[in-house]
């Protein structure tokens, strides 16, 4: 639907007159204007007018949406994911039951390496159809623009494969869609002990074929212990500028191993996971352009520590928040359950998640001028909520479904 009214808005909420040209920081962050008792139109798919009191006359043409008194906020911006892959790792969950953790289920050939293994075998349709599936899942959850890595490919002809993957689910999705070359996700084994091998066809076989295709808008690289190393990351996304790719990286997951650094060196555009940082990461992020976006919901699956959000908050880093849907450490893209989780775990507030989860998220996908704010122009990608009693309700009712239509 490209043209409509929606009516009877308790609060249209995250309304910004003009758009913030930066992401928010420090107390920006706990601002979320709201415009009570509102309606709303939108056409040729853009948000056209909004207002308090009865949908003026002008109007009355357009097909109405009644919010029965339901909050209407922008949709969620996820600006992490994996969700092209082949099988789900619930068997790696049983064993984390039992005491294994993510880094021993790794160095056994499980975790990202089992991913590859599955892409390696599955058919272009096959990863197709089963990544649609999930990419219906979030935006039916809110999800209104969101960003997919490759990553289970780890040879030539597999990153190209999932990058070719995203660029089909890029053709006929309902929602934007960034796409992100990730090769440098994990050591295959056969170049455990040969690590600058594999950097190479990276850098000289995968890139160039990327490039000229087309395939990706951003590079990244998993800058941790047990992975990729400061001076591999940096390289690798030196690499990628001379594609006009910009970085995005996997960082301090596993302990202080330099993410924050590389990501801040390189002029990443984000460094993401975070759940280490010391005073000197989240100095070094405040002072830079690089968002930290970090990801409660794998946090919370593989019982992690979670990231420091007041401290980068109350430094002046921006920060965004992100779903990481994949198979392994995070198999659900639920942006509801990812602010929740913030608020609860992380003790942002309410406005503070949802800013992050959209305005400031956005920025870390380059699509702050389309999404992320009730604003004239941008696409009128909306959530109309249930009846709640304020925006507020929304993490508080953790895990809880109430969204009542995604437009
Ligand atoms: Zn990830």
């Amino acid at each position: 639907m490209k043209d409509f009214a929606i009516t009877n808005i308790k609060n249209l909420v995250g309304v910004w007159e003009q758009s913030p040209l930066v992401p928010l920081r420090r107390n920006e962050l706990a601002d979320l204007p709201q415009l009570p008792n509102a309606w709303i139109t939108v056409q040729d798919g853009l948000i056209a007018d909004y207002g308090q009191g009865k949908l003026p006359n002008i109007y009355n043409e357009l097909p109405h949406i009644d919010a029965q008194g339901g909050h209407v906020m922008p949709c969620f911006v996820d600006s992490h994911t994996h969700i092209v892959y082949a099988a789900s790792r619930e068997q790696e969950f049983v064993a984390r039951t039992k005491g294994e953790t993510y880094e021993e289920i790794a160095a056994n050939g499980g975790g990202i390496l089992n991913s590859a293994k599955r892409v390696a075998t599955a058919s272009e349709d096959e990863l197709f159809k089963s990544a649609f599936e999930r990419l219906l899942l979030c935006a039916n959850q809110g999800t209104g623009a969101i960003e997919i890595k490759s990553g289970y490919g780890l040879s030539t002809e597999s990153e190209l494969k999932m990058l070719r993957v995203i660029k089909r689910l890029k053709s006929v999705s309902p929602i934007p869609i960034k796409a992100t070359f990730l090769g440098a996700h994990a050591f295959p084994m056969e170049y455990k002990q040969n690590q600058q091998a594999y950097i190479d066809i990276i850098v000289n076989e995968m890139l160039p074929q990327i490039a000229a295709n087309n395939l990706a808008d951003y590079i990244d690289v998993f800058c941790d212990r047990g992975f990729f190393n400061i001076e591999q990351t940096r390289q690798i996304l030196q690499a990628g500028k001379q594609y006009n790719l910009k970085g995005k990286i996997h960082g301090n997951e596993l302990g202080l191993t330099g993410g924050v650094q590389a990501a801040v060196a390189e002029n990443a555009i984000s460094v993401d996971h975070l759940e280490y940082t010391s005073d000197e990461e989240i100095n070094l992020l405040a002072n830079s352009e690089t968002i930290g976006t970090m990801l409660p919901s794998t946090a919370f699956f593989l019982g992690i520590p979670y990231p420091n959000a007041r401290g980068m908050i109350n430094s002046g880093a921006a920060i965004a928040l992100a779903s990481d849907f994949n198979p392994g450490s995070s198999p659900s893209g639920r942006m509801s359950f990812v602010i929740s989780l913030a608020c609860i775990k992380m003790k942002m507030t309410p406005a503070e998640a949802i800013n992050a989860a959209t305005i400031n998220a956005a920025f870390a996908i380059e699509m702050q001028e389309s999404l992320g704010t009730i604003t004239k122009g941008k696409l009128g990608k909306l959530i109309i909520t249930k009846p709640i009693p304020s925006v507020d309700y929304l993490p508080y009712n953790f895990g809880g479904d109430i969204i009542e239509k995604v437009l």
